[in-house]
């Protein structure tokens, strides 16, 4: 049987925060709440939840910031955003600090739970694609950062994946090496050196997935734009 799904509730209505409860429980999740943004921004931050529901309109810190706080620790963290505010920019704004969806109040119990399902399922297959990167006719673990070769098992440095990864996502076109930089190291300035190790980190992971290093077919160069790598489909 499946493990069940942990849902953080952040909301200071005391009738909405129990009847969410009670609504979650009901359809098999487990949950947990937080009757104020600093509790919710708490528990956020320093629990495992598969999703968390988020009251914008909250005493103290609200649902914006803590919105905003979850996502700069943790880019995957699923987040729906319950609002009395249905103003396009007010939904903007939560949608840009990250949310992946929002519920109107008042909301309808059906529509909560089809999109809270909806954001969980997305979640899920992000995750599973994230973890398997199939190149080379290779399949690379990205958590365990490794793939087998010819039976052969072949381990990647945490940068050298990341590469990959950013390379992956971003495989219908050539990737410059200042993007990588920026993207994947997090500098801002561009200097020769820099530039440099992006090219032998590629030429280590050449070696690792190619078939022959110096004649690439997988992780190709382009000329004046950059790299680029050819995933399977
Ligand atoms: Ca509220």
């Amino acid at each position: 049987m499946n493990k069940p799904r942990r849902i953080l509730v952040v909301e200071d209505e005391e009738a909405i925060r129990t009847g969410l409860i009670d609504v979650l429980v009901f359809h098999g999740f487990e949950a947990e709440s937080a009757a104020t943004g600093s509790e919710g921004l708490k528990k956020a931050l320093t629990g495992k939840y598969d999703l968390i529901l988020l009251d914008v309109m909250l005493p103290g810190v609200d649902g914006y910031e803590i919105c905003n706080r979850v996502r700069s620790e943790d880019r995957h963290q699923p987040i729906i955003m319950l609002t009395a505010k249905t103003s396009d920019e007010e939904i903007i704004h939560g949608l840009k600090l990250g949310a992946d969806d929002y519920v109107p109040k008042p909301f309808s119990i059906q529509q909560l739970v089809l999109r809270i399902e909806a954001v969980l399922r997305r979640s899920q297959l992000g995750q599973e694609m994230a973890r398997t990167l199939c190149v080379a006719g290779m399949e690379i673990d990205t958590e365990n950062l490794n793939a087998k070769r010819d039976d052969v098992e072949v381990s990647f440095t945490k940068r050298e994946m990341e590469v990959l990864t950013y390379l992956a996502q971003n495989s219908d076109r050539p990737v410059s090496r200042e993007e990588l930089l920026s993207k994947v190291w997090g500098y801002a300035r561009n200097l020769d050196i820099e530039t440099r190790t992006v090219d032998i980190h590629i030429a280590k992971i050449r070696r690792k997935i190619e078939a022959d290093s110096k004649m690439p077919e997988v992780l190709v160069t382009v000329r004046g734009a950059g790299y680029r790598l050819l995933v399977e489909a």
